[in-house]
C-alpha cells in the first residue's frame, strides 16, 4: 500500500486512505431496493422540464412522517443551505446569532458568511448544556437566532429538552441542528416545530446514507417556512433530489437497521476506548469524541493516516485540546481504527 501524503490539519482532509472515519458518513449505502425504485422514477422523469417549485410531493412524505403539515417543511440542498436561508430571513447586518461552543464551526461560519455577529458561550462540565446557561446567555445576548445542536458535533452529547424551552423564552429564533438527531433516544423536536420561533433542521447525509445527495431539509412555524421559500433561488431543489428524497422515505425500516448497528458499535468503540485508557465522551451520535492522555492528537492523527484510518483532528479548535472523533463506521472499520490506534499508543507517537 502506498503512504498517504500528508496534508495541513485544520479541515477534514478527502485524502485515499482505506478506512474513512472522519465525516461522519454511513458506512454502508441505502438498500437495493432504493436504487431500483430510484431508476424507475427515473426513467419517468420529465428532463426538458423544470422541477416543481415546491417540491410538494417530497414535502407532504416527510410531513406525514413527522405528523405535521405540508405548510411546515422546507426542503434544501443539504441541511445547511436550511440554515443559510433562516440566516438571510432572521440574520444579517445589525443582527447577532448566539452559539454555544465548542460545536459545530459551520454555524458560525455562515452567520460570518451573511453578516450575522456571532456571540459565543460556553458548554458546562463535560459539554453539557444547562438551562441555566441557555438562559442567562439568551437575556444577555437578546441574539436574533439562538443555535442549538442537538446531538451536538463534535462532542456528542445531548442536551435535556429543558435547554430548548430555555431558550424559546425570548424573541430569538432556536434553531435546534437535528444532524443526529436518529442515533439518540430522544423523539425528534419536530412535531413541536409549529411554534412559531423554533426551526429544526434535519438532513439525509447521516442516518439516511445519503451524503451524496445533498438533501436536508427544516420544520418550522409556516411563517418561517414562507421566509425561506422568499429566499430560495427559483427551482433549487433539482427534479433528481426530490425524487431521490421521496424513495428513500420508503426504506425507513432498513435506516433504522442501520442505526441500530452503529448505536451497537458505538457502544463497543467508547469501550474499548477506554480499554486503552483513552477519554472518551458518551454519544448520541455517529461518532466519538477521545482525548488520548499520553500523546498529541496531531501525532495521533498522523500516526493513524500513516495506518490508512482517518479520523477528524479537533484540537485546534478551542475547548477541544487533544481531541480527536471518530466516526462510527462498519465493524471491520471500527476494529481497524481501534487497533491502528493501540498500536500509535504503543509507539508513544513515534513513526
Ligand atoms: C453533518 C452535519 C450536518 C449535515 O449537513 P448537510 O448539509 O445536510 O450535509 C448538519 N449539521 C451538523 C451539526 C452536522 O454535523
Amino acid at each position: 500500500m502506498m503512504k498517504p501524503s500528508i496534508p495541513p490539519r485544520y479541515h477534514s482532509p478527502q485524502i485515499a486512505v482505506d478506512v474513512r472515519l472522519n465525516t461522519n458518513e454511513s458506512p454502508w449505502p441505502p438498500p437495493q431496493g432504493f436504487s431500483e425504485r430510484l431508476a424507475t422514477e427515473m426513467s419517468r422523469i420529465q428532463w426538458n422540464r423544470y422541477p416543481d417549485r415546491e417540491a410538494v410531493a417530497l414535502r407532504e412524505a416527510l410531513a406525514a412522517r413527522h405528523g405535521i403539515d405540508v405548510s411546515n417543511v422546507f426542503c434544501s440542498n443539504g441541511s445547511n443551505e436550511s440554515i443559510q436561508l433562516l440566516l438571510a430571513a432572521y440574520g444579517g447586518p445589525g443582527r447577532s446569532a448566539t452559539v454555544f461552543s465548542p460545536t459545530y464551526a459551520l454555524h458560525s461560519h455562515l452567520c460570518r458568511l451573511s453578516g450575522t455577529a456571532v456571540e459565543e458561550h460556553w458548554r458546562g462540565d463535560d459539554f453539557a448544556l444547562t438551562a441555566n446557561i441557555v438562559k442567562s446567555a439568551a437575556s444577555a445576548d437578546k441574539a436574533d437566532v439562538i443555535f442549538l445542536s442537538m446531538p451536538n458535533n463534535p462532542t456528542g452529547t445531548m442536551d435535556d429538552p429543558s435547554v430548548v424551552d430555555a431558550a424559546l423564552s425570548g424573541r430569538s429564533l432556536v434553531v435546534v441542528d437535528e444532524a443526529y438527531g436518529e442515533f439518540g433516544s430522544l423523539p425528534s423536536l419536530a412535531s413541536r416545530a409549529s411554534a412559531e420561533n423554533l426551526a429544526v433542521v434535519r438532513t439525509f447525509s447521516k442516518a439516511w446514507a445519503m451524503a451524496g445527495l445533498r438533501l436536508g431539509y427544516t420544520v418550522a412555524g409556516s411563517s418561517v417556512v414562507s421566509e425561506m421559500f422568499e429566499r430560495a433561488l427559483p427551482y433549487h431543489l433539482d427534479v433528481v433530489k426530490q425524487a431521490a428524497g421521496h424513495a428513500a422515505l420508503a426504506f425507513e425500516d432498513e435506516m433504522q437497521d442501520r442505526v441500530a448497528k452503529i448505536r451497537r458499535e458505538r457502544e463497543r468503540v467508547l469501550a474499548a476506548l477506554r480499554e486503552l485508557a483513552v477519554t472518551a465522551w458518551d454519544s448520541a451520535a455517529n461518532f466519538v469524541l477521545f482525548r488520548p492522555a499520553t500523546i498529541d492528537a496531531v501525532s495521533v492523527w498522523n500516526g493513524l493516516v500513516e495506518r490508512s484510518v482517518l479520523v477528524r483532528d479537533l484540537s485546534g479548535q478551542e475547548g477541544l485540546v487533544d481531541c480527536l472523533r471518530v466516526t462510527i463506521g462498519a465493524p471491520a472499520e471500527n476494529d481497524r481504527f481501534l487497533g491502528a490506534l493501540a498500536e500509535v499508543l504503543a509507539s508513544g507517537g513515534e513513526r
